[in-house]
C-alpha cells in the first residue's frame, strides 16, 4: 500500500494535539502516547514529540507529567525523619487528594514547628512524633525552605506509626497508641485519619 507523503511528519520537539499526525510506522515505532491507525502514527494526547532515532521509536511526553510541587494550602502526606525540640523534619512524597495523590518529583524536605503541631501547649515534640511516623499534613507556607506544615487540624498529623520498641504498627485506643505485640503504649499528635489512609510511603 502506498502511503501519502503530503503530511510531513513531526520532528523531535514538536507541540502535538491528540489526533495529529506524526509519521508513518516504516519510519519509526510507536511509543508512549502514539497509537499506530492504518500504519499511520498518530498522536493520543498533548505534549512535545520525542524520537529516539537508536530505538526508531517515537512518542509523546505529557506536559502535564511534570510532577506538582506543594503549595500552601495543600495537604501532604509525609515521613517523620527527625524530631528536634522545637521542629519535626518531615520528608513530603506526596501530595494528598490534588491530582490523584500524585508522587511529587524530589522528595521535598519541610519542617513542623512546635507552634503549628496542635492548639496548645507542647512540652516534649517527642510525645506528639517519631522518626519514621508518616504524617499528613497542611503547607502553611512553600515559600520558605524547608516548606512549613501544619499539623493543628483534628484531621492533621501522625497517620501511621511504628511501636518504637518492637516496630509492630501501633493500634489506636482513644488518644494513645498501644503496641498489639508488646503492650507498650506512646503517645502522638493524632490525626483523625490514624491508619485510615493507604499509606506506601
Ligand atoms: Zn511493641
Amino acid at each position: 500500500m502506498e502511503r501519502q507523503s503530503t503530511r510531513r511528519s513531526a520532528k523531535n520537539g514538536d507541540l502535538v494535539l491528540p489526533g495529529d499526525y506524526l509519521g508513518v510506522i516504516e519510519e519509526y515505532l510507536p511509543g508512549e502516547g502514539v497509537k499506530e491507525e492504518d500504519g499511520e502514527l498518530i498522536a493520543t494526547r498533548p505534549g512535545r514529540v520525542v524520537i529516539d532515532r537508536e530505538k526508531m521509536e517515537i512518542k509523546v511526553e505529557s506536559l502535564t507529567d511534570v510532577p506538582p510541587l506543594p503549595k500552601r494550602g495543600d495537604t501532604v502526606i509525609g515521613r517523620v525523619i527527625d524530631v528536634r525540640p522545637q521542629t519535626v523534619i518531615v520528608e513530603i512524597v506526596r501530595i494528598d487528594g490534588r491530582n490523584n495523590d500524585r508522587e511529587i518529583a524530589t522528595s521535598k524536605l519541610a519542617g513542623i514547628s512546635i507552634s503549628q503541631v496542635a492548639d496548645g501547649y507542647i512540652k516534649d515534640m517527642r510525645d506528639q512524633f517519631r522518626v519514621g511516623d508518616v504524617v499528613r499534613a497542611l503547607v502553611v507556607s512553600a515559600s520558605k525552605t524547608p516548606i512549613q506544615l501544619s499539623t493543628r487540624r483534628h484531621d492533621l498529623g501522625v497517620v501511621y506509626a511504628l511501636c518504637s520498641k518492637c516496630r509492630a504498627p501501633l493500634v489506636r485506643r482513644g488518644n494513645k497508641l498501644v503496641c498489639p505485640k508488646c503492650g507498650n503504649v506512646e503517645s502522638r499528635k493524632l490525626s483523625s485519619m490514624y491508619r485510615k489512609l493507604s499509606i506506601n510511603v
